[in-house]
């Protein structure tokens, strides 16, 4: 598939869900809900070993709550994590490969159970393999401070990235999640990355915000985004992970600082404190915060819209509900 190709797949999706592409929401949150443990440093991906029927259960729930986008459960699954649980190199690659498989499988059986029933509201979803940024890898809250230390230069993290990449990709997902982002470095390898190795999928670059205004290691946004701006690999930029206060105002910004599409969703405003990685009290918005935040996002100009930690089915069919209803008026 070529790059225009690719690209059409995402402008496919916009115009039949009226413009603005429904994002699926937090991933780990639901995972917890129905009782897994994932006190883990490799998160979420901890079920890909032990529950991957779980998996495929909650990317079912939010194909049900009206998500054009499915992501996988690889945000926190690399090889050097597996390899650190005990597992070889052959095993965690194949676990990367089944993340991107069991939300492929979860789609297409959805799909075939909706689509000839009259009148229905869906979209055939896409899937996005789910690439988290470094600190997620290192899970020590350094993807919300952006601070790799002196010995992460450009090309440790394109080795990083580069085996995980290449497995998601021969998975075949429909596009490429590169989430919570928190520096301009990483953001330039991710970049060199797919043009080095020619992928020919469409991406998304999304990346976290602690200020409301920088990247986490506080550099701007405007210089984040130089090296994909001019970059015809990426098709969407935007922000994940990050309270939804923020959003309206990065949206606005982001929109003066790229022509690519433009990508949120936020998690639900409570905060993570990574180092003791648990949640802590504070604002937390609710699903109908959610509803009146979406027309508004959707008006500033974001084209895709979801939820990340903490927002649930419930959110997401809130958002569905307000973005799709309005798009048929
Ligand atoms: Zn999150």
């Amino acid at each position: 598939m070529g790059m225009k190709k690719a690209a059409t797949l995402l402008d496919d999706l916009l115009q039949n869900a009226g413009g603005c592409g429904v994002i699926d929401g937090g991933f780990a949150t639901q995972l917890e809900k129905h009782g897994a443990i994932i006190n883990d440093p490799l998160w979420s991906a901890v079920c890909l070993i032990n529950d991957p029927d779980l998996i495929k259960k909650v990317h079912l729930e939010y194909l049900e709550a009206g998500a054009d986008i499915l992501v996988s459960s690889s945000y926190q699954a690399t090889i050097p994590g597996f390899i650190s649980k005990g597992l070889s190199v052959e095993k965690g690659e194949l676990l990367l490969e089944k993340s991107v498989k069991l939300a492929i499988e979860a789609r297409d059986s959805f799909w075939d159970s909706v689509k000839s029933i009259p009148g229905h509201k869906y979209n055939r979803a896409l899937v996005a393999a789910s690439i988290g940024s470094y600190g997620a890898y290192l899970a020590d809250g350094s993807e919300y401070s952006g601070h790799y230390g002196p010995d992460v230069n450009l090309d440790k993290l394109k080795d990083f990235h580069r085996r995980r990449l290449q497995i998601l990709v021969d998975a075949s997902p429909d596009l490429l999640a590169f989430e919570t982002i928190p520096n301009k470095l990483e953001a330039q390898a991710c970049v060199e990355l797919l043009e080095e190795e020619n992928i020919q999928i469409p991406s998304w670059i999304c990346f976290s915000s602690v200020d409301g205004e920088n990247a986490p290691s506080g550099e701007s946004f405007k210089k984040c985004l130089h090296a994909i701006n001019k970059s015809d690999k990426v098709n969407a930029v935007g922000i994940n992970c990050t309270p939804p206060h923020f959003i309206e105002a990065l949206i606005t910004k982001f929109k003066e600082l790229t022509n690519k599409h433009i990508v949120v969703y936020p998690n639900s405003g409570e905060v993570w404190d990574g180092r003791s990685k648990k949640w802590l009290p504070s604002n937390c918005f609710g699903d109908d915060k959610f509803e009146s935040f979406s027309s508004r996002w959707r008006d500033l100009g974001a084209t895709f819209i979801g939820g990340c930690c903490r927002t649930t089915p419930s959110t997401i069919r809130s958002i569905s509900k307000v973005l799709k209803e309005s798009s048929h008026e």
